[in-house]
């Protein structure tokens, strides 16, 4: 192609692993010559990247497209495509709610989009007008999902995701995930590896391995590697100074994992352990695979095999059948269990999964009050544990200046904590944190959204670095 190439943007909802799915469309949009451009008013070609979890980002998408669609009516040539969960889950519904739509194209199909995107251009030239959408979703069987096709020619970055696993094999009972994504497959451990590598080499500092269930990696694969391998398999790669993965299931955590959690220093101490509820007759109509009893053994036998390890949480109120009484066991664990930070979500019906056909859907109302009473409660325990973290040392990863104030430098410690730096007074350029560092910062306020801290020195005045 020329620089008269056709220019791109993708616009992304939903989670870590649409955030890789959205990098691998552009770079092989890219690898095929079309344009980034960084609005959608310069693009040629509009990709959405959509999230089928909840009813929110579904709007969105409706709505984005809406707005597409008066563009589109000055700009006829502009195309459409509607990639990810949403395409799976909706595929014709999107094409008869927005018509006006060119592709539709599941997630694992990646390396799909420029060839459709090329087809409908040379539609157009050919004179064609509207043409019927193209469409690429998989059909629902498990031989139908593949291990998606990967481009590993990334652009140089500090933290990169790392997509180990896809689909899930668990069924909860409100999920779409598995009607979308399909069933469990991972990848093999030397192409994982192999990707690492090239990221070390890239420049890339700390990685996360993503998957639905990360931590039942290779189940499937011949040899059965476990998580724990995988683990010390990345780990081993020089230059990689930090190891994260979300998100994990409870009933992952088993012994190997948490050795090797607590004995690889690359592994991060934080752990993201998605509860939803604590209620045992909810857990079993969720079909989550353990009552809270289990669910608290292993947050115990992390908080015991790895000091000071974080925990993050999902929590889910509203679930169809949702007494007072089990809301109110949710939160008197929420209390107990003390969880650095959650992600917390009112239960939305999804269309082919089991709950959504259940008795007892709970009202907006009673779900909107149970939501705030749940994130009044969190906040007042995040803003607690990181009040309680002033006068200790963090070593933070330096990301480059804080967005907000760019005289301070903001990083993320071990523990998945925003922590803003501190300029200090007349400072060496030894003492200004450069991106990438790894720097030793004293804790000198917490609140609900992270710390704020000044670079620890030696004597002679320079900063400690953890590890170079
Ligand atoms: S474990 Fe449950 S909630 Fe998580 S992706 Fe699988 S089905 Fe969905």
């Amino acid at each position: 192609m020329t620089e008269t190439n056709p220019t791109f943007h993708v616009l992304t909802w939903g989670c870590q692993m649409n955030e890789d799915d959205s990098e691998q469309i552009a770079l092989f949009m890219e690898q095929a010559g079309y344009l980034a451009t960084d609005t959608v008013a310069d693009a040629d070609v509009v990709l959405l990247n959509t999230c089928s979890v909840r009813r929110k980002p579904e709007d969105k998408v409706y709505s984005k497209l809406g707005e597409l669609a008066e563009i589109k009516h000055e700009r006829k040539r502009m195309v459409i495509a509607v990639c990810g969960c949403m395409a799976q889950a909706e595929g014709q519904e999107i094409t008869r709610r927005a018509p006006y739509v060119d592709i539709v194209v599941g997630p694992g199909h990646s390396s799909e989009v420029p060839d459709l995107v090329r087809q409908v251009l040379d539609g157009r030239s050919n004179g064609s007008r509207k043409t019927t959408p193209r469409m690429v979703l998989d059909d629902g069987s498990t031989e139908a999902y593949s291990v998606p096709v990967r481009s590993l020619g990334r652009p140089s970055r500090l933290r990169a995701y790392v997509p180990v696993m896809y689909g899930c094999d668990r069924f909860c009972t409100y999920c779409i995930v598995p009607l979308t994504r399909g069933r469990e497959r991972s990848r093999p451990l030397e192409d994982i590896v192999a990707e690492v590598r090239a990221l070390a080499a890239a420049g890339t500092r700390e990685i996360t391995l993503l998957g639905q269930t990360v931590n039942s990696y290779g189940r499937r694969l011949s040899g059965k590697p476990g998580f724990a391998d995988l683990l010390r398999a990345v780990c081993a790669v020089p230059g990689i100074a930090r190891v994260r993965f979300t998100s994990p299931h409870p009933r992952g955590f088993t012994r190997e994992v948490v050795a090797a959690m607590a004995d690889l220093p690359q592994v991060c101490e934080h752990v993201h352990l998605p509860l939803q509820v604590a209620d045992n007759d909810l857990l079993r109509r969720m079909k989550r695979g353990y009552t809270i009893e289990q669910y608290d053994d292993v947050l115990q036998s992390l908080r015991s095999a790895i000091p000071g390890v974080a925990v993050t949480t999902d929590l889910m109120l509203g679930f169809p059948g949702e007494t007072e009484r089990q809301f109110q066991n949710t939160m008197d664990y929420v209390e107990h269990a003390r969880f650095d930070a959650a992600f917390m979500f009112a239960y939305s019906p999804r269309q082919g999964t089991k709950a959504a056909a259940m008795d007892g859907q709970i009202s907006r109302d009673a779900k909107v009050e149970r939501l705030n009473a749940l994130i009044e409660l969190q906040n007042r325990i995040t803003t607690e544990i990181n009040q309680a973290l002033v006068g200790s040392e963090q070593e933070v990863l330096v990301d480059g200046p804080s967005v907000r104030d760019t005289a301070r430098m903001t990083g993320l410690t071990r523990t998945f904590k925003t922590t803003h730096i501190e300029p200090t007074p007349g400072a060496e350029p030894d003492l200004v944190p450069k991106v990438g560092g790894l720097v030793r910062v004293a804790i000198i306020e917490g609140g609900l959204t992270g710390l704020v801290g000044t670079i620890v020195t030696d004597q002679n005045a320079h900063p400690v670095l953890r590890r170079e």
